[in-house]
């Protein structure tokens, strides 16, 4: 049975109040299309804000500490980000794997403590242009499932998000076909990990998903939705992917 598809925007650290409008146009247009769920991740500044501005709508965070407190300077634990108003987190995002050098296994302690703490993970992971390039890009991304994903994670609190490191932010896109192997490969790598949850966990893709591609991409087989970083910000853009998303 298909999923119901889950259309996130990624905001990045991008977004300010005067955004909050924005918020508002989507939360009004996930109203309008309850075939697909909706969530936008915001920077931590603006978790409090949105999630007042727009309430009932999901807000997420983009990053959280594995331990509940302690002395992690800037860091936000679950609990802060649940009191703030997140009902997801987003980890091991491609930038910060490559920024913060964050390895699969702090991601499994991320989301980890996302689940425990009863936030959504969803679960970035994806492959470089070389590895690709290497015929490589299956078994990457496949171990970074197997690394990234703990044991005990359901469909009801993850979604793993696909995301070609080269398609981020670049205007590129993987071909269909490609898109559907890869997320067959994570697929069958979530049921040998979770068992039969694992065909329950929804696998969103991303990267430069806009409103001209997404009806293409987000019915591709086994794409049970998108992230979306660029395309998000604006209510203008980011409708017409909720639309396609709910279609
Ligand atoms: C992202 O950062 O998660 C992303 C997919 O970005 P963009 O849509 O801008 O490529």
């Amino acid at each position: 049975m298909a999923l119901k598809k889950l259309v996130a925007g990624n905001w990045k650290m991008n977004g300010s109040l005067a955004a909050l409008d924005e918020i508002k146009a989507i939360a009004a247009a996930a109203k309008a299309n309850p075939g697909a769920d909706v969530a936008i991740g915001v920077p931590a500044t603006l978790i409090t804000p949105a999630a007042s501005a727009a309430p009932g709508f999901a807000i997420g965070g983009q990053d959280c500490h594995w331990n509940a407190s302690g002395a992690h300077t800037g860091c936000l634990s679950v609990a802060m980000l649940k009191e703030a108003g997140a009902s997801f987190v987003i980890v091991g995002h491609s930038e910060r794997r490559t920024d913060n050098h964050e390895s699969s296994a702090e991601v499994a302690r991320k989301a980890e403590a996302a689940t425990s703490g009863s936030l959504m993970a969803i679960i970035c992971v994806g492959e470089t242009e070389a590895e690709r390039d290497a015929g490589q890009a299956v078994a990457v991304v496949t171990g970074q499932i197997r690394d990234s994903v703990p044991v005990g994670s359901t469909g009801a609190n993850t979604a793993v998000a696909y995301e070609p490191v080269w398609a981020i932010g670049t205007g590129r896109t993987p071909s269909t076909g490609d898109v559907a192997e890869m997320h067959a490969a994570i697929r069958a790598q979530l049921i040998d990990l979770l068992g039969e949850e694992g065909t329950g966990v929804r696998i969103l893709y991303g990267g430069s998903v806009k409103a001209s591609n997404a009806d293409e991409l987000l019915h591709v087989p086994d794409v049970d939705g998108a992230l979306v970083g660029g395309a998000s910000l604006k209510a203008a853009d980011f409708v017409p992917i909720i639309e396609a998303g709910a279609r």
